[in-house]
């Protein structure tokens, strides 16, 4: 195994040296060291609760009193999480100007966390550690709802300013994407030299169209992955290894 990780090292050390205008992806994959599990592995997940879509979220209290029981039920785990090696080296090699951007898939707010500024990262499917009204998009922070929540025993609250519902700021299936941030992902994904992709299966659309958009534009494809996913056939190279070890043993060559 170790002389698999220096293998994967190497090929990454190789990419990461010649890099000028990089794109980072991430996915689930780059959190899971940091305590937060991902979606499709054994133990994931989805292998636990069937997710919530948006559309089941309007239109239910019942669903939305049970997504915020879940949301609350995970707070420890999100609450608790520090960045990993592979926030830590992406953080780096934006600081170095040899990356971009980072489009991540993750609401963790693990990014932001490694200081990574905002204006480097795109959130595709939001961020949990706040919450928003689907109508008004007033912002509340999870602490208030809660407290709401608690004290109306375990009721959903509703937006004070206009009534509609309060869902954390997180793009459910079934919701529409958030404009801005596709705009500037595919941006992005249209003008680098290499897209990398760190721990994800890319099997979530639209999110997994950047990769193929980055790849007809000219970009080197990438992916670092500890099982396959949907588009190593269309990849340059592909790494199948641990993301924190292979970025510790690539940075550190
Ligand atoms: P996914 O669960 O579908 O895929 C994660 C991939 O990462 C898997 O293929 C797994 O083999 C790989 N992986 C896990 N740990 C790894 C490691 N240490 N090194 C290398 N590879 C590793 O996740 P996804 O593609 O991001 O899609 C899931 C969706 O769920 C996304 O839309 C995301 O928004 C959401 N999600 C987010 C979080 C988070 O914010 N941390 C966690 C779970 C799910
Ligand atoms: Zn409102």
């Amino acid at each position: 195994a170790s002389d698999d990780i220096k293998a994967a090292a190497e090929a990454l050390h190789a990419v990461l040296a010649q890099m000028r205008a990089g794109v980072a992806f991430t996915g689930a994959g780059i959190s899971t060291e940091c305590g937060i599990p991902d979606f499709r592995s054994p133990g994931g997940l989805w292998t636990r609760n069937r997710p919530i879509d948006y559309q089941d979220f309007r239109a239910s209290p019942a669903m939305r009193a049970e997504a915020w029981r879940r949301r609350f039920a995970m707070e420890a785990a999100f609450a608790g999480a520090r960045p990993g090696r592979g926030h830590r080296a992406l953080a780096q090699l934006l600081g170095e100007g040899r990356l971009r951007g980072i489009i991540t898939q993750n609401i963790d707010g693990l990014h932001q966390a490694s200081g990574v500024p905002e204006a480097d990262l795109v959130e595709l499917h939001g961020n949990s550690t706040y919450a928003t009204c689907l109508d008004c998009a007033t912002r509340y922070e999870l602490d208030w709802v809660r407290a709401r929540f608690e004290a109306e025993r375990e009721r959903a609250p509703d937006c004070p300013a206009c009534t509609g519902p309060i869902k954390s700021a997180t793009i459910s299936f079934g919701q529409p994407m958030p404009a801005e941030a596709m705009a500037r992902a595919k941006a992005l994904s249209a003008a680098c030299d290499v897209f990398l992709v760190l721990g994800s299966s890319l099997v979530v659309w639209p999110a997994a169209g950047f990769p193929v958009q980055a790849k007809r534009a000219g970009a080197r494809l990438v992916i670092i992955n500890r099982e396959p996913t949907e588009l190593d056939d269309l990849a340059d190279l592909v790494i199948r290894a641990d993301i924190g070890a292979v970025f510790d043993a690539a940075l550190h060559h």
